[in-house]
């Protein structure tokens, strides 16, 4: 289980150290909601093994994910930007560790470290990037497609560990029916790219999932590793 963040990785040494020396290590709870829409930054986190969703909140529908945070990235990056409220609500959706810094240290590092700074800097960029992919993957593509597209995004941060998800749990963060994922979820484990019970995904074959995934997936990595010149993963399709 790899108990680092590949933003910290990717600093220089003595940054490296420096933001490490500032944090603390932190358990994260599945539904744990981290931070309402709108209200102050006062730590950020770096997660190692947990995994946690930025949803939308709009009147009247139940909140829909726009992004997937695990330890390819980090929550509270606009405080690079000089923004010290959360744009969106947080919620952990795999327990696991994280990295915590302060709001004020962390601060205090990005103005003492150009490193740092360069490396949010582009990690927001590239959540702009994801941010507009997901809107128009939304409009636009069928939910088989981004069902498999979101299991691999899950499967990349989830370090081989099964994804515990409800086809309801599944359909509010698709922001469709769950009968629709019911349907979706059975094509996926019919041709065995999937085994699903009691609430258990495995994936069995990300190459399988990695046929029916939308375009937007392949697109969301390679927006990744232009900025970083990494993949989220290191997983190899079998
Ligand atoms: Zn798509």
């Amino acid at each position: 289980m790899p108990d680092t963040n590949q933003l910290i990785d990717r600093l220089p040494a003595d940054a490296a150290q420096s933001l490490l020396a500032a944090s603390l290590q932190i358990d994260l709870e599945f539904n744990q909601v981290i931070a309402e829409a709108g209200a102050p930054i006062f730590q950020v986190l770096f997660p190692t093994t947990a995994i946690i969703s930025v949803m939308a909140e709009v009147h009247g529908h139940k909140p829909l994910e726009m992004s997937m945070i695990g330890h390819e990235g980090m929550l509270g990056a606009s405080l690079a930007l000089g923004v010290d409220r959360h744009p969106m609500q947080a919620v952990v959706q795999s327990s696991g560790a994280a990295l915590q810094v302060s709001a004020t240290r962390f601060r205090r590092l990005l103005t003492n470290s150009p490193a740092l700074k360069s490396i949010v800097d582009r990690y927001l960029f590239v959540r702009a990037e994801q941010l507009a992919q997901n809107a128009a993957c939304n409009a636009f593509h069928e939910v088989s497609a981004r069902l498999a597209r979101w299991l691999l995004t899950m499967d990349d941060r989830a370090h081989g560990q099964p994804l515990m998800l409800t086809h309801l749990f599944l359909a509010n963060m698709l922001g469709v029916r769950r009968s629709a994922v019911t349907i979706a979820a059975g094509k996926l484990q019919k041709k065995q790219f999937i085994c699903y019970a009691r609430g258990r995904i495995q994936v069995l074959s990300r190459s399988g999932l990695e046929s029916v995934a939308c375009d937007c997936y392949p697109a969301t990595l390679a927006a990744y590793q232009r900025q970083f010149g990494l993949e989220i993963t290191d997983k190899k399709s079998p």
